[in-house]
């Protein structure tokens, strides 16, 4: 496709270099949308299991499902945080942004995939139900672990950043 050189973004001849650092920021963008579908997933874990009756009580009583609480709204908070830092970076021009970026992007969406899954756990039967909407972001937190460059992809950018930059 031809455009007209006063649509040029940049300089010419650095478009892949431009479009590269645009991915960088994308990957926050990913990693908060990932952050954000997991807290949702574990809202409604929690909230279930406050209401949800078994044996007497409610599972909330209940010490396994307590511990599955506890390491997600654990892997929330520090998805949260990873993702915050590597906002900072670029708020303030710095090249470790790139490597944060990627670590943010690779750790909140693999933990929204293991949130959601362990909120359809938690909710049973129900949470594999769509009124319930986690079997939803289940699919969702999926594709935070495809776009914006793939888990592999954005591990090898990391470890390769780490050791050779
Ligand atoms: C819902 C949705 C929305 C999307 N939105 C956008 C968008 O807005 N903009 C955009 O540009 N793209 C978008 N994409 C595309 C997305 O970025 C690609 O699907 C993704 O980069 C993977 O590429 P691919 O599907 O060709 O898979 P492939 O490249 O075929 O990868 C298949 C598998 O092989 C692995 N793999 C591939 N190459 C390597 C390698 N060199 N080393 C190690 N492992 C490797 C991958 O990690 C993956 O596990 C979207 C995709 C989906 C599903």
């Amino acid at each position: 496709m031809e455009v007209p050189a006063e649509n040029l973004i940049g300089e010419e001849g650095t478009g892949f270099a431009n479009l590269m650092q645009t991915l960088s920021v994308n990957r926050i963008f990913c990693a908060a949308q990932a952050v954000g579908i997991a807290q949702g997933a574990l809202e409604i874990a929690m909230n279930h299991a406050r209401e949800r009756v078994q044996f007497g009580n409610t599972i909330a009583h209940l010490t396994p499902i307590q511990f599955m609480i506890a390491d997600m709204a654990t892997a929330v908070e520090a998805s949260r945080l990873l993702t915050r830092k590597a906002a900072q970076l670029v708020d303030e021009h710095d090249k470790k942004a790139v490597v944060f970026g990627g670590m943010a992007k690779t750790f909140a969406s693999d933990t929204a995939m293991q949130v959601t899954t362990d909120a359809v756990q938690v909710l049973g039967g129900s949470g594999y139900m769509k009124e319930n909407n986690v079997e939803r972001m289940m699919r969702d937190a999926k594709l935070t672990q495809i776009y914006t460059g793939t888990n592999q992809i954005t591990r090898m950018v990391t470890g390769r950043a780490l050791l050779f930059q």
